[in-house]
């Protein structure tokens, strides 16, 4: 049994949480890098140069990548041989308050939509928790933007619709958000499931490996044409033309109702932030 002490969760999820605003996966560099070789456009070369320089800044003077340091979004999941004695949600909120607090994080969090008072310590973090065999406590975690957050869509396509409709419907979502969620974007897809499922495998999406590839051969092949699709769009860095609109496409599919194709398209920015932390 693994029995795992509050005080170490919420130190360690701190670490992390402030962590990810700071220090850009290494795999995103190395994205951003290899499109900065492989791009035609001059305008879009510098405006990738930049974004490089950025992230190497930030890291360097422990300062946040961007000033949109995001909801706190947790994914957890929980082995059946570990044991908590504490609630695990209180825990990781109260890490995003430490993180955000004493590492000078923007707090963007407000109590309700409509009354918009900020909650002062970007609390509550948005949490998904499942159970998993073993006897390890897997956290993963990601500041999310509302600028690349407030381009996605989710769409019930007809299972007529099939692969042509879901390319059209996420260039469509990729055209439509222009510059605004600040391309070079990471799409997120969630494809099957329910309404609410679709979007959630979608997120769970954006903190795969940059450079991984999906496990099924259907959802590859997906992968790979909306790749291609999203950077022919000519939407470029920032939006302001070029050969990379996108860095990397996740693909996540799950079994879905016979006359369903829910299709959500999470769209991440260029500060593809995330860390993960196993107890
Ligand atoms: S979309 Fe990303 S890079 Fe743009 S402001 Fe938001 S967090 Fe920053």
């Amino acid at each position: 049994m693994n029995v795992i002490a509050r005080d170490r969760l919420v130190a360690e999820v701190a670490r992390i949480v402030e962590e990810a605003n700071i220090d850009l996966d290494g795999k995103a560099v190395a994205c951003l890098k290899a499109s900065l070789l492989k791009e035609r456009n001059e305008l879009a070369k510098g405006i990738l140069e930049e974004i490089v320089l950025n992230q190497e800044i930030a890291r360097n003077e422990r300062i946040p990548i961007c000033q949109d340091t995001g909801v706190a979004v947790f994914f957890v999941e929980l082995g059946n041989d570990v044991k908590l004695e504490f609630d695990l949600e209180a825990a990781l909120n109260e890490a995003v308050a430490i993180a955000y607090t004493d590492g000078f994080l923007r707090k963007s969090m407000v109590r309700h939509p409509l009354d918009r008072v900020n909650t002062k310590d970007n609390t509550p973090a948005v949490i998904h928790v499942k159970t998993v065999m073993g006897s390890a406590l897997r956290i993963r975690f990601a500041p999310k933007g509302a600028g690349s957050e407030n381009m996605s869509k989710i769409a019930m396509l007809t299972p007529a619709d099939g692969f042509a409709g879901i390319v059209k419907f996420v260039v469509d979502t990729v055209k439509a958000a222009g510059g605004r969620p600040c391309p070079p974007i990471v799409l997120g897809i969630g494809i099957g499931g329910t309404f609410e499922k679709a979007a959630v495998i979608a997120k769970e999406a954006l903190l795969r490996e940059l450079d991984d590839e999906a496990i099924l051969p259907r959802d590859r092949e997906l992968e790979e044409a909306l790749y291609q699709a999203v950077n022919a769009t000519n939407v470029g860095p920032m939006g302001l033309s070029g050969d990379t609109t996108c860095l990397a496409v996740k693909v996540n599919s799950y079994p879905c109702h016979i006359a369903s194709l829910p299709v959500a398209v999470n769209i991440q920015c260029h500060a593809a932030r995330h860390k993960e932390l196993i107890l």
